[in-house]
């Protein structure tokens, strides 16, 4: 199996002004040369930031990313970002396809499909989210639920470097509650198969992130499962004791 390298991203989402730089420049500290070694971070702060903790980032090999992005380079599109502009602050990813983005905005698998096209276009690593609500797990359609969002949002040309898979049910989001641990490996499971049977080598070297209110307390066990190559964070990730506790589970 291909050597997997942990990834732990901070979802900042709409939370963060200028003074966060602040609580960045916390985490930066915090990763020291024995979590350099064996885990990336990204942070993924709202847009208004990005540029700024771009350049804080510079020499402390934490990644910036974005939180979604327009499927067009340019054009009259109101309030949107091209994943160009994006990647001109000097980010390297993007998250797309996120159930608040689904949810909030309608997006579907094939808007996040043309976004991951176009974060691939810019330079840019697609973070791609895919998960189910309660009632479909409660219905056991979640695992087809997933499979049908990662065929339908995940485009031919996806390797192991331009993108990486987060598994976050979207009842486990920001609630408090997570699947059972045999839960999350069989999903991640499924994931990896339907990944290899699509990309081969490359499905088996792409990253599966766990993603739904992980914490310093259950990250221990939720990163130790088979096929968990780490988080995406939202809560916890504001503060830089808990994001940096979070990666220290490695
Ligand atoms: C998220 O929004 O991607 C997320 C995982 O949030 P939280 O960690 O707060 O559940």
């Amino acid at each position: 199996m291909s050597k997997r390298r942990p990834l732990v991203a901070g979802n900042w989402k709409m939370h963060g002004v200028k003074a966060s730089v602040a609580e960045f420049g916390r985490i930066a500290e915090g990763y020291d040369a024995g979590l350099k070694a064996k885990v990336d971070l990204l942070i993924c702060p709202p847009a208004t930031l990005m540029s700024t903790l771009a350049v804080v980032a510079l020499g402390t090999r934490i990644g910036i990313g974005g939180q979604d992005c327009h499927a067009k380079p340019s054009g009259a599109y109101t309030g949107d970002i091209a994943a160009e502009m994006i990647a001109d602050t000097g980010a390297t990813a993007v998250i797309l396809g996120h159930s608040e983005r689904r949810a909030d905005h309608g997006e579907t698998d094939a808007m996040a499909r043309a976004k991951v096209l176009a974060a691939w276009r810019a330079g840019l690593v697609a973070i791609l989210c895919v998960g189910e609500t309660h009632a479909e797990r409660d219905e056991f359609r979640a695992l087809d639920v997933v499979r049908t969002q990662l065929a339908g949002s995940l485009p031919d040309g996806a390797t192991a470097a331009n993108v990486v898979i987060a598994y976050e049910p979207v009842w486990a989001i920001g609630t408090g509650r997570t699947p059972t641990i045999d839960d999350i490996a069989e999903m991640h499971g499924v994931l990896r198969e339907e990944l290899i049977a699509r990309f081969g080598d490359e499905g088996a070297g792409m990253r599966l992130l766990y993603g739904g209110s992980v914490k310093p307390e259950n990250a221990g066990e939720i990163l130790h499962v088979p096929n968990v190559d780490g988080a995406l964070v939202g809560g916890a990730s504001l503060k830089a004791e808990s994001f940096i506790a979070i990666a220290r589970a490695y």
